[in-house]
């Protein structure tokens, strides 16, 4: 798959395989969307929106695109991805959607069992 593809490549080659930049964001977004029901996933984005929106940190790409004074900003994807799935199972979302997310997110879900939101530290639930 295309995304995943360019998923892998940004994030090994500049961000060190562990963030993701904004844009992409909107893709994964746009992504679950093509293969979900918005009536079911629509909290969950904008769930998964805020999240990006919070705990994203702005990177100077300066020193990675030669002269190109830009900025973006980017954020943890296995964060992201524990975040997504826990309020996937508050909102007691169904498992159809659940694999979406485990599809999209081509990745580990948090750290060695936590995740963080903010700066706080949140356990990720057994989410099977
Ligand atoms: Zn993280």
């Amino acid at each position: 798959m295309v995304l995943k593809n360019n998923l892998q490549q940004t994030s090994e080659t500049l961000y060190e395989r562990e963030t993701i930049v904004e844009h992409e964001v909107e893709e994964m977004i746009y992504e679950i969307l093509e293969k979900s029901d918005w009536s079911v996933s629509g909290k969950l984005i904008d769930e998964i929106k805020k999240y990006a929106n919070k705990n994203s940190f702005v990177f100077d790409s300066y020193s990675i695109h030669d002269n190109e004074d830009v900025t973006v900003k980017v954020c943890c994807i296995k964060c992201l991805k524990a975040h997504a799935l826990a309020k996937a199972k508050e909102l007691e979302l169904n498992s159809d959607l659940i694999r979406v997310l485990e599809e999209v997110f081509n990745c580990d879900t948090g750290h060695n069992g936590y995740y963080l939101n903010r700066e706080k530290a949140i356990k990720v639930e057994d989410l099977k």
